[in-house]
């Protein structure tokens, strides 16, 4: 589904600061990866480099989604290939009511995919359905998207876009962080609820509790750039009673 080899990336600023340097990392349809890795080690890097971010720039590696190349692709390109990412921060659109944003986004992708435009409503349908599920109400859906939310309803919001979207690779970046024990599980229990054999997630996280709701298959450590350690959830046990001392000085 995704293949990362030798990934190597910088921040373009003054200096450009290269922060990826050398990231692999195979991820097979239907396997649920985490990531775990020390404040500033280039996980939410990752995620930019992957979804076209401006001001950063590639400078050696590849990225390719089920066999085409990630990188060559404008963002759009990507969320229409079916990569989906749901980012630490999400961003507030002030002027643009949610509903109208999911309308929309999901348009864009069956129009990508060769599909017809769901009628308004089938869309309605689907869409009250989904954030009945997620415990967004309805005036959240009328609302300009994430303006005035909590931390916790973007992050809901968010899951609710990801299953109207239904990519092929979903990355969330911290999506836990912030999030009381209550909103978390909602949204464990959205992303396990789009757990298939042919969808992938890369789930990035601080802390092993989330791991708990969504189980991966693998979980990698990484630092200063690269992935130093790869195993099972054990991984993120021994991060979670240890934290990442032991493994740095393994590494090193
Ligand atoms: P993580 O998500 O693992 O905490 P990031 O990918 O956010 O790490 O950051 C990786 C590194 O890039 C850090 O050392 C951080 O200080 C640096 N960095 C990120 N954004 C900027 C920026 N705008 N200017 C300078 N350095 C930055
Ligand atoms: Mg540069
Ligand atoms: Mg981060």
């Amino acid at each position: 589904m995704l293949e990362i080899n030798n990934l190597h990336a910088e921040l373009e600023t003054d200096a450009d600061v290269t922060i990826l340097k050398g990231l692999t990392l195979s991820i097979k349809p239907g396997e649920v990866h985490a990531i775990m890795g020390p404040n500033g080690s280039g996980k939410s890097t990752l995620s930019y480099v992957l979804s076209g971010k401006d001001g950063y720039s590639v400078t050696a590696g590849s990225a390719m989604l089920e066999g085409v190349d990630l990188l060559e692709m404008e963002p759009e390109e990507r969320a229409a290939a079916g990569l989906f990412l749901a980012f630490q921060y999400p961003v507030e659109i002030p002027g643009v009511g949610n509903m109208t944003f999911l309308r929309t986004a999901v348009n864009a992708q069956r129009k990508a995919r060769g599909e017809e435009e769901l009628s308004a409503g089938d869309f309605l349908k689907e869409v009250r359905a989904k954030a009945k599920d997620l415990q967004i109400d309805a005036d959240m859906l009328k609302r300009p998207v994430n303006v005035g939310f909590s931390g916790g309803e973007k992050k809901r919001n968010e899951i609710l876009q990801m299953a109207m979207l239904e990519p092929k690779m979903c990355i969330l970046d911290e999506t836990d962080s912030g999030l009381d024990v209550d909103a978390m599980k909602l949204v464990a229990d959205g992303v396990n609820a789009l757990r298939s054999e042919n969808r992938s997630f890369l789930v990035i996280t601080h802390y092993q509790r989330l791991l708990d709701h969504i189980k991966p298959d693998f979980v990698h450590i990484l630092a200063d750039g690269k992935i130093i350690k790869s195993g099972g959830p054990e991984l993120a046990l021994e991060v979670e009673n240890n934290g990442y001392a032991d493994i740095l000085a393994g590494a090193a």
